[in-house]
């Protein structure tokens, strides 16, 4: 039984489809103005990782929009003399390759903003028609005071919020400050626009996820994900548009992904802590260590991000794929060891178990980690089977579909007489090693590194691979 920590109730609780099969999910996607920072794409690989769970247990339909309209869109397509569309292409682009490199699957639905104004004029008509919407000026506001459950997702006092808050950071004139924008009007020639009966405009950010929730997922979602600074205002907004329009729930599980820090500190260009993913790969570093790091953490806690942990995760990752080749070589005799066996249900049980738990990733790795060793342990003490290698290849698919965790295996050389010359530098080796003669040997292992080569001495002798 899955269980989700609900932000709507605090509580963790178990998270079933409303029809018991499709998972209807909706999260919110990027503001494609700029490259993705490791921020953003930890909340993205959050949400994987839950999707990637959900898939093994139900059907599903996830939604992710793409803003592609905003201020900062507009502010920076009129400095670069772009129109939106052109000037947000490339960024949405970027976002699909950055995240296609860290292994994250493509919602079923993609939407982007501008293809949906008409479902957004149509809500903001609705809000007008029953009162929850209202004119000023030429733009059209959202009358929080029509909505008694404003507030009730982010656990924010109706008078704190009448008081303090600054709900929406734009310069139009409000019945009350805290009311939010639901449709601006123009303030400069350039700015991109649309005809609506309520006068032509732009819709505000918060509009576009109601309207495209309910329009691909129906008006009661299972599951709306983000991160925790989109509660307020965004998500408490989507709630108060969406359910003033339909009378029931928006969503019954709202679930946040917690922040990201670099060492130690919020991250900010002005502190140089700030990294998009592109800026990690210039330094070196593989997707895959990245995306190993950004999911080691359960979502509900902050993830400090350094680059001591970045070498941590790939060590982990080495672990793994030394692993895998160890076992894919071996050389095993027929049969099943009855208790590795025993260890790979208790790991796999332990594996599910832990996803289970409020997606309890850095578990679920544990649970990775202690059978490797006994694996391990096994191999060397000629306890593992030819049958428990086939189970533990099994897993490792299993693991790979809910993880995305594991490296690729090298391709067999096809090239003969590169094999022979690989292994006539083993035997030069090996004979180097017997002779000790430590420094030839090791200079060898270098000749063979500088080709791409990685050896292992093992019980049965030297392995070779492709890096
Ligand atoms: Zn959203």
């Amino acid at each position: 039984m899955l269980k989700l920590t609900n932000t709507l109730t605090g509580n963790q609780e178990e998270f079933e489809p409303q029809d018991g099969q499709t998972v209807r999910m909706y999260t919110c996607g990027p503001t494609v103005y700029n490259f993705a920072h490791i921020g953003n794409l930890r909340t993205f690989v959050f949400e994987d990782i839950l999707r990637r769970h959900l898939s093994s247990k139900w059907k599903i339909k996830h939604v992710m929009n793409i803003t592609d309209i905003d201020d900062k869109i507009i502010n920076r397509s009129i400095e670069t003399g772009e129109d939106i569309k052109s000037y947000t292409a490339k960024y949405t682009a970027a976002f699909f390759e950055d995240s296609a490199k860290l292994r994250i699957q493509k919602p079923e639905i993609i939407a982007p903003a501008t293809d949906h104004i008409d479902d957004m004029i149509d809500l903001v008509d609705r809000l007008l028609a029953t009162g929850y919407a209202y004119r000023e000026g030429d733009s059209i506001y959202y009358r929080i005071s029509r909505f008694p459950n404003y507030g009730r997702l982010s656990r924010l006092d109706r008078r704190e919020l009448k008081v303090g808050a600054r709900i929406d950071a734009d310069e139009y004139e409000k019945e009350e400050p805290r009311d939010f924008v639901l449709w601006k009007a123009p303030k400069d020639p350039r700015e991109p626009r649309w005809p609506a009966p309520f006068g032509e405009g732009r819709p505000g950010w918060h509009l576009e996820c109601s309207a495209m929730a309910m329009r691909y997922l129906g008006e009661t979602l299972d599951l709306h994900c983000g991160a925790v600074d989109l509660v307020f205002p965004h998500h408490e907004n989507e709630i108060a548009q969406s359910e003033a329009v339909t009378g029931h729930t928006f969503v019954r599980f709202w679930v946040h992904g917690e922040h990201l820090l670099v060492d130690g500190e919020k991250m900010s260009k002005s502190k140089g802590n700030f990294y998009t993913l592109r800026d990690l790969l210039e330094k070196g570093y593989d997707p895959l260590t990245i995306r190993y790091l950004l999911l080691s953490m359960s979502y509900r806690k902050q993830l400090n991000f350094t680059f001591e942990k970045l070498k941590e995760s790939q060590a982990a990752l080495d672990r793994i794929k030394e692993f895998l080749f160890r076992l894919r070589t071996a050389n095993l005799k027929p049969g099943r060891d009855p208790d590795l066996a025993a260890r790979l249900v208790a790991a796999r049980q332990e594996f599910e178990a832990s996803l289970d738990d409020d997606l309890n990733t850095s578990g679920a790795l544990g649970a990775i980690f202690v059978f490797i060793k006994e694996a391990n342990e096994a191999l060397e003490t000629g306890r593992l089977d030819e049958q428990n290698r086939a189970e533990i290849t099994d897993w490792f698919k299993v693991i790979d579909d809910r993880l995305a965790i594991i490296p690729p295996m090298e391709h067999p050389v096809q090239d003969d007489k590169e094999v022979e010359e690989i292994e006539a530098l083993i035997e030069r080796r090996n004979e180097a090693r017997r002779n000790r003669n430590f420094a030839l040997a090791d200079q060898i292992k270098q000749e063979l590194l500088n080709r791409g080569v990685v050896i292992e001495d093992t019980r049965e002798g030297t392995r070779w691979r492709r890096k």
